[in-house]
């Protein structure tokens, strides 16, 4: 699959993709000037900056971000990630190896546990973890003081987040979906820093089938660059992209295999639905979680698919877009 999560990915390539600064990051005006702000601040008054959270689709570039973050305070980073915290002890002892100043990236911050999370609000408030050694009625808590830090944390989806979690953070970002414009840029830098040549429209071609998301275009840029590569000259042009990204089934709208089967799956099996996203999930073999965050934001955003109350529901553009007829279109 040549769309979707992060998980098959090239990441020495991607990692080698990723803007330095906050002026080499393409778009998120928004973001990058609140940002700026909040860390050129921190720097003039010699401080540590403030906790930020990162909210917003995969691969929209909560990583690059936190570590450009780290890179403009002048500070070292750590990443880590929800998931694998599983005990408060586990974070606890990554808080208390921390040096002053440090950047403490957790990604997926919205999947820790419940316990962590609660240490969590005291580290990021007083600087502070309480460690219990032992255990029943002998067991002690242990205060121990960490260096100030700040903590950037990602998540798909803020309103996951507890509140008292979300009101520790002093600085919250969303980042949007990308303009197609923006996109292009950042196939052109990347196209640029991968040595491929691509002319306007070729770039442009790649950008809107991109759903919004660098990773992707960047993803869609080095499978077009090896087609070029085997079936042409190396050059990318828009011809070229289209061929290629036929073959690695992205279509004109950037829907790619995953999409297209949630589609199948809820015109076919269930009517357009409303459907239950567990049951369409099963449906498609997949992750009610890949389901929901992957392919259905972009849905969503597409206007093929709506989440209501009693289930997801297709929109007639998805009928349309699947070349497939409603079965009661109340036609005369
Ligand atoms: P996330 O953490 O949100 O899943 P990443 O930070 O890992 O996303 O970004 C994925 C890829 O997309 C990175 O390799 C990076 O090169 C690219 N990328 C993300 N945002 C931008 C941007 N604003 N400008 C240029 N490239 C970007």
């Amino acid at each position: 699959m040549v769309g979707a999560g992060a998980d098959v990915e090239d990441s020495a390539v991607e990692a080698a993709l990723r803007p330095k600064s906050l002026a080499e990051f393409v778009g998120q005006p928004t973001v990058r000037e609140q940002l700026d702000l909040v860390l050129t601040a921190a720097r003039q008054r010699g401080a540590t900056a403030d906790h930020v959270l990162l909210s917003g689709a995969p691969g929209l570039g909560k990583t690059t971000l936190s570590m450009i973050i780290a890179a403009e305070m002048g500070a070292p980073i750590r990443i880590t990630s929800g998931p694998a915290i599983q005990h408060a002890g586990d974070l606890a002892a990554i808080l208390s190896s921390l040096q002053e100043g440090e950047v403490l990236f957790l990604d997926e911050i919205h999947r820790m546990s419940r316990p962590a999370e609660e240490m969590l609000y005291m580290a990021m408030e007083d600087f502070r973890v309480d460690v219990v050694v032992g255990k029943g009625p002998g067991a002690t808590a242990i205060p121990l003081e960490l260096p100030p830090f700040t903590l950037v944390g990602a998540t798909t989806r803020a309103g996951l987040l507890p509140p008292p979690l979300r009101d520790r953070f002093g600085f919250t970002a969303h980042m949007e979906f990308y303009e197609p414009a923006e996109l292009e840029r950042v196939v052109h830098r990347s196209a640029r820093l991968l040595e491929v040549e691509a002319d306007a429209p070729g770039a442009a071609e790649i950008a809107s089938r991109s759903r919004g998301t660098p990773r992707i275009a960047n993803r869609l840029l080095r499978r077009v660059r090896d087609y070029a590569q085997v079936k042409a000259d190396g050059f990318v042009t828009r011809e070229i992209a289209r061929q290629a990204l036929a073959v690695y089934e992205v279509d004109e709208r950037g829907l790619d295999r995953l999409d297209r089967s949630v589609l199948q799956a809820l015109l076919k099996l269930f009517g357009g639905g409303p459907v239950g996203l567990s049951t369409l999930a099963v449906a498609v073999g997949e992750e009610r979680e890949t389901v929901e965050e992957v392919a259905e934001p972009f849905l969503v955003r597409e206007g093929l698919l709506a989440r209501t109350p009693r289930g997801r529901v297709a929109t007639p553009a998805a009928w349309e877009h699947l070349g497939l007829t409603p079965p009661r279109s109340g036609a005369p």
